[in-house]
């Protein structure tokens, strides 16, 4: 998602590059360039004519003359109006002052209503809270069951209107079925009497807008009084997205915007019009299948993402989560003491792993700054190879991971079977493992190449 745009900006950003100053020529040849991004991006066209007329009154003003150079100051000021118009503040959930808060999903059918009702569950329950999803989309067949799957998932409750889920069978007389606003108010009910803080409530969506949809919608609304509406919206759908949202907006109302599907290769600019046009925050972002795809949006980090930039903090916090500081701490150690010699391929291992469980390498190198222009190069790192790399060292005993230099021909025969690979593989890892090892235990204060803090980057 926004490839082509980040492409095409980097692109214009490079063609001021080396001017001292920037003339009223090359603003609006700069303008023009941002306008026609933005507009092959699928940007709203109104968004994008704001958007570049304040751009360019910015960059034609008085703010041309600080420390910055040309580019960098045009940089910038693209970079503050495309968080202006991603809802500038980050915007999390306002929590209800009498628990439990009441979080509502609004939107299409297919938009990925059910699958964010997980994600938010698995996220609310990773921040302690104890959530309870609710099954009101009784259009869709399946739906129900589906919230069951992801809630089982996220490990978190489900209230169903069907048999077979447990969590609602606690004697409060009949289990409504075909009614959501009953199921809504069964399951408020449900959520007081057992404590639960947070009810996620999940809608039924249509294929397009229609008034009963809405209707619906805003009755399940006025019966829960959510502290939350989100409306839910697919990044891919292009320019329906905005018409929606606007449906919605006045059918229904909502607090805030959930973008899903931003992992798609659709241009995407289209969402990126959406907190414009109605004024309501793109409060969440959903990347994928996975109940792990999914954060907490931030225009800045967005933008800086778009600009190629990299998101260095977003990258930093899933660093964090998935480091062991002290694993990683003893392994710098082990390389900066006796040349490196203690660190050995478990220790290399671990670290590899560590990266890894960040996510697909493509993804985590996206993320680094100035690698927009390195993307051929990070669509072919090949994740076979670093398989394959993992099984030959899982296939070493713990003798030969601490100490490579006792590996002979016959020991290098058998992990090379163990792994079903190759013993010139073999041979290749030890050969490179001992270079790097090498260079790395060089490098001053311990700090790998590439990231500093972030070891194995
Ligand atoms: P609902 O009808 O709004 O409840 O939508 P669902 O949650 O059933 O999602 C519709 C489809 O989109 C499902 O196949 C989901 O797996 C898929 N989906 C949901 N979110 C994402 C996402 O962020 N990325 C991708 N690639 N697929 C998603």
């Amino acid at each position: 998602m926004f490839d082509t745009l980040q492409d095409r900006l980097s692109a214009t950003f490079k063609s001021l590059r080396g001017k001292g100053r920037l003339t009223e020529a090359d603003i609006d040849a700069t303008c023009r360039e941002i306008r026609i991004a933005l507009l092959e991006a699928d940007v709203n066209l109104a968004v994008v004519k704001e958007f570049v007329a304040a751009v360019k009154q910015r960059a034609l003003g008085s703010e041309l003359s600080g420390a910055l150079n040309p580019t960098q100051q045009v940089v910038k000021i693209v970079d503050e109006e495309l968080v202006a118009i991603l809802g500038g503040q980050t915007r999390t959930i306002r929590w209800a002052k009498k628990p439990p808060t009441v979080i509502m999903l609004a939107g299409l059918q297919g938009a990925g209503k059910t699958t964010l009702a997980g994600k938010l569950g698995r996220w609310l329950r990773e921040q302690g809270h104890s959530p309870l999803l609710v099954a009101a989309d009784l259009q869709r067949p399946n739906a129900v069951t589906q919230l069951q799957v992801v809630g089982e998932q996220a490990g978190v409750h489900v209230y169903a209107p069907e048999p077979g889920n447990t969590s609602a069978a606690d004697g409060e007389g009949e289990r409504p079925t075909g009614d959501p606003v009953l199921v809504a108010r069964r399951a408020m009910y449900h959520a007081q009497q057992k404590l639960y803080d947070v009810v996620v409530v999940d809608t039924a969506g249509r294929l397009g807008v229609d008034a009963e949809l809405m209707q619906q919608a805003a009755a399940i609304k006025a019966e829960v009084r959510p502290d939350e509406t989100l409306f839910v919206v697919d990044a891919m759908i292009g320019q329906d997205a905005v018409n929606t949202a606007r449906a919605f907006a006045e059918g229904v109302g909502f607090d805030g915007v959930v973008l899903t599907k931003l992992d798609g290769d659709a241009r995407g600019g289209a969402a990126l019009s959406i907190a414009k046009v109605t004024g309501r925050p793109i409060m969440f972002a959903s990347n994928g299948e996975k109940l792990s795809d999914f954060d907490v949006f931030h225009p800045d980090r967005m933008a800086s993402r778009i600009l190629g930039m990299g998101d260095m903090l977003t990258l930093i916090e899933q660093a964090e989560k998935t480091f062991d500081a002290e694993q990683s701490a003893k392994a710098a150690a082990k390389l900066t003491s006796k040349g490196g010699t203690q660190f050995g391929l478990a220790d290399f291992l671990q670290q590899m792993q560590a990266v890894r469980r960040m996510g697909p390498l493509s993804k985590i190198f996206g993320m680094l700054p100035g690698m927009g222009e390195m993307k051929d190069q990070i669509a072919n790192i090949d994740e076979k190879e670093i398989d394959r790399i993992e099984a030959i060292i899982q296939s070493m005993t713990p003798a030969e991971r601490d100490d490579p230099r006792i590996l002979n021909g016959s020991r290098r025969a058998r992990i090379a079977r163990g792994a079903g690979v190759q013993v010139s593989d073999v041979n290749n890892l030890v050969t490179r493992f001992m270079e790097a090892r090498k260079m790395m235990s060089q490098l001053a204060g311990g700090k790998m190449p590439g990231m500093p803090g972030v070891p194995g980057l």
